[in-house]
């Protein structure tokens, strides 16, 4: 069941794969247009960011825009904000979705499933009563944009209030 759930991550690999020396995570933030990267949230230390590739509707990643490979690496206040803003994505699931449950986690190393291995981030994955009975693994390939598109602006408006 768990490597079932965790193993749709790696569409990430295949995609960092593909574009090697490239980082997603550090070219979103440079660039300026956090809508059309799915970018939810900038904070001081770290930010938000709808995954492209959903295992499950509504799942995002947590961020530090420090590029680094671990949370062995990151400063205290970074640390504290990740799971600040954890506690946030949590709040605005359960307002837009109202999930039964949550998957967190964070995959370290390639052999731990990490897509992308060199700059850390911590998943937050809604989960539903029986999700997995319907959802193939790669249901992510189901996932249209339009719907990717209508799950960021429910959760941008959500976003402010919480
Ligand atoms: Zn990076």
């Amino acid at each position: 069941m768990t490597e079932r759930l965790w193993s749709p991550w790696r569409m990430e690999y295949i995609l960092s794969d593909k574009e090697k020396g490239r980082c997603i995570f550090c070219e979103a933030i440079a660039q300026d247009r956090d809508e059309k990267n799915l970018i939810l949230y900038r904070g001081k230390h770290a930010f938000i960011i709808l995954n492209l590739y959903p295992y499950n509707n509504g799942h995002l990643m947590v961020v530090p825009y420090e590029h680094v490979p671990s949370t062995e690496d990151l400063a205290p206040e970074v640390l504290m904000e990740l799971m600040l803003l954890v506690n946030k994505s949590l709040q605005v699931l359960r307002k837009v979705m109202s999930p039964q449950g949550f998957n967190i986690g964070i995959n370290m190393g390639a052999s731990a499933g990490a897509g992308i291995e060199d700059h850390v981030h911590i998943h937050v994955v809604p989960r539903w009563t029986g999700d997995t009975n319907f959802m193939p693994v790669l249901a992510a390939t189901r996932v249209v944009p339009e719907l990717l598109e209508q799950t960021y602006a429910k959760m941008q408006a959500v976003l402010t209030t919480v």
